[in-house]
């Protein structure tokens, strides 16, 4: 990946087209791979100078840090449309549904539970991806992939969730084609549309190997002051 110039828009223009060229290649219509602009770690002034250049759809990995960010944010602009991309713990469910559009990272039965029972009492349904552990890493967040067909299950069956597709976050050191192969087969399988997959270093790949939202901070924002995601 090259190092991101400081100006938003100009990095934020050049995702795009990178992001367009490369679903153009695959093959795939324009506008199927939607860009999440990675704002954690990111003072709100940066996050206006994308706001200003037209980008509507953010990603932040944590309740706290996006409760404090982004109802001012809100206030000012129309149409945000906010992702949760982090690990959820249950006591934060509440506040995720009042702040979420959606939630990309439903990975466990309790959670499952607390979320369905949290959106009968709110009304809110926020859409919902199920994270799969493909790189099976014992320290990351996600369902295994040989779990996934009972969390669903649950999900969809039993609670009545709508689960819209699968997210993935591959190992760091790992290529990370074989885990965007795998999450497409594995999507396929389960009968679902949605595919979050592709971060700064690898979102054209990605985008080739059928994502519907790639993930992208770095080569937006540049450097974050926070250490990189588990
Ligand atoms: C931080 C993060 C990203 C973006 O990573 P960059 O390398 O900055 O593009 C994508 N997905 C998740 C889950 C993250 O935590």
């Amino acid at each position: 990946m090259e190092t991101p110039g400081q100006d938003i828009a100009a990095n934020l223009e050049s995702v795009r087209q990178k992001l367009a060229a490369a679903t153009a290649a695959a093959g795939r219509p324009q506008g199927c791979a939607q860009l999440v602009a990675v704002s954690k770690g990111q003072e709100a002034s940066m996050i206006r100078q994308a706001l200003d250049a037209g980008q509507r759809i953010f990603g932040e990995n944590r309740v706290q840090e996006s409760q404090a960010k982004w109802p001012e944010l809100r206030s000012r602009h129309d149409g945000i449309e906010l992702h949760l991309i982090g690990p959820l713990q249950t006591n934060k469910v509440r506040d995720a549904l009042a702040l979420f559009d959606v939630i990309e990272t439903l990975d466990r039965p309790k959670l499952a539970r607390t979320l369905a029972s949290a959106i009968e009492k709110s009304g809110r349904a926020p859409r919902l991806f199920v994270q799969v552990n493909t790189g099976r890493e014992d320290q990351k967040a996600g369902v295994a992939p040989e779990d996934l067909g009972g969390l669903l299950g649950l999900a969809r069956d039993e609670l009545g969730l709508q689960i819209e597709g699968l997210m993935c976050l591959p190992p760091f050191d790992a290529d990370p084609g074989p885990h965007f192969q795998q999450l497409a087969g594995l999507a396929r399988q389960h009968g679902l549309m949605g595919l979050s997959m592709g971060m700064s270093r690898d979102f054209e790949l990605a985008a080739a190997n059928g994502a519907s939202l790639v993930r992208v901070g770095t080569a937006i924002f540049g450097p974050r002051s926070q250490p990189p995601p588990r």
